[in-house]
């Protein structure tokens, strides 16, 4: 497995491998890997020859009361887990690297940006979308494999991917979760242990409207009041949204449609949590 830190270098070894006529995938992440970051990982070897891993802090995606500084690292521990899955290359670049004095350039997504974690974090998209544009700037891959457990930054990146005619599969991986139900997420080892088993309030939140669905509530404000219920019934809870939408506008829908999402966004302790999940009549 080859470490790389620079960008420049980084593109000559993409454009090595298309070269050899070899697909690239990529999987854009933040590090501090858990069995989520693995599994993206694992899906983007099997669909590709080169498999390449970018580990980036990105700060212009944190806001300035967020918590950047304190994100969790761990560069040794993420280098051993990534070995172990057969990634070819690590992507690293420090920050003056991505960011060089005088940078200034942004990609927007106008509207499915607006909703959901947009409300209360109004520049992470676009700290994100120009982060990913220029990922796949660098790493050149033919397919980027993202998480569902980011919804909404998945149905960005396709957006973006769409409108300004990226050669580039994006494929979305289910979310995955601790034996209890917790959404795996690197942020919960900020958790102390009674926030902890506050924290699965999202999952029961999630199985909660499932059920109510299923026993025939079609009213999307009757299913996010019980929601907000069981969730504030934890201590320590307090809840940034609980949205039922529209699964590719993510506007908020009405009734329940042929398929909604449920999007929860909510704050335990000082740590913020986000869980979804899609609601079907297929759905379980
Ligand atoms: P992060 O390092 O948190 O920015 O995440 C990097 C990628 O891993 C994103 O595409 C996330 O959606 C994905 N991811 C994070 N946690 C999970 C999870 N529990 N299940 C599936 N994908 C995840």
């Amino acid at each position: 497995m080859k470490t790389i830190e620079s960008s420049e270098v980084m593109q000559q070894t993409s454009e090595a491998f298309r070269l050899n006529k070899q697909t690239i995938g990529l999987v854009p992440t933040m590090g501090f890997f858990h069995e989520g970051h693995l599994e993206l990982m694992r899906a983007g070897k099997r669909l590709t020859d080169q498999l390449v891993v970018s580990i980036f802090v990105n700060p212009y995606q944190f806001g300035p009361t967020e918590d950047y500084e304190m994100y969790p690292r761990d560069i040794e521990g993420d280098l051993s887990k990534a070995r172990d899955v057969g990634v070819d290359v690590v992507f690293c670049p420090p920050v003056e690297d991505m960011y060089p004095s005088g940078f200034q350039t942004s990609v927007v997504v106008q509207e499915v940006t607006k909703h959901l974690c947009g409300l209360s974090r109004p520049s992470h998209f676009e700290g994100v979308t120009t982060v990913v544009a220029k990922l796949f700037n660098i790493t050149m891959p033919h397919l980027a494999v993202f998480g569902q457990k980011d919804y909404q930054q998945l149905t960005i990146i396709s957006r973006m991917v769409k409108d300004l005619n990226m050669d580039i599969k994006i494929v979305g991986i289910p979310i995955v979760r601790e034996p209890d139900g917790l959404a795996m997420s690197s942020r919960n080892s900020y958790l102390s242990s009674e926030e902890r088993k506050s924290a699965l309030s999202l999952k029961k939140a999630l199985d909660l409207a499932k059920q109510l669905f299923h026993e025939g509530e079609t009213n999307p404000d009757k299913i996010i009041a019980e929601v907000k219920q069981l969730i504030r019934s934890h201590p320590k809870t307090e809840i940034d949204y609980v949205k039922m939408c529209h699964p590719v506008s993510l506007q908020d829908v009405e009734t329940m449609e042929e398929k909604s999402l449920l999007a929860l966004a909510v704050k335990v302790g000082k740590t913020r949590l986000i869980d979804n999940c899609l609601i079907s009549k297929a759905s379980e």
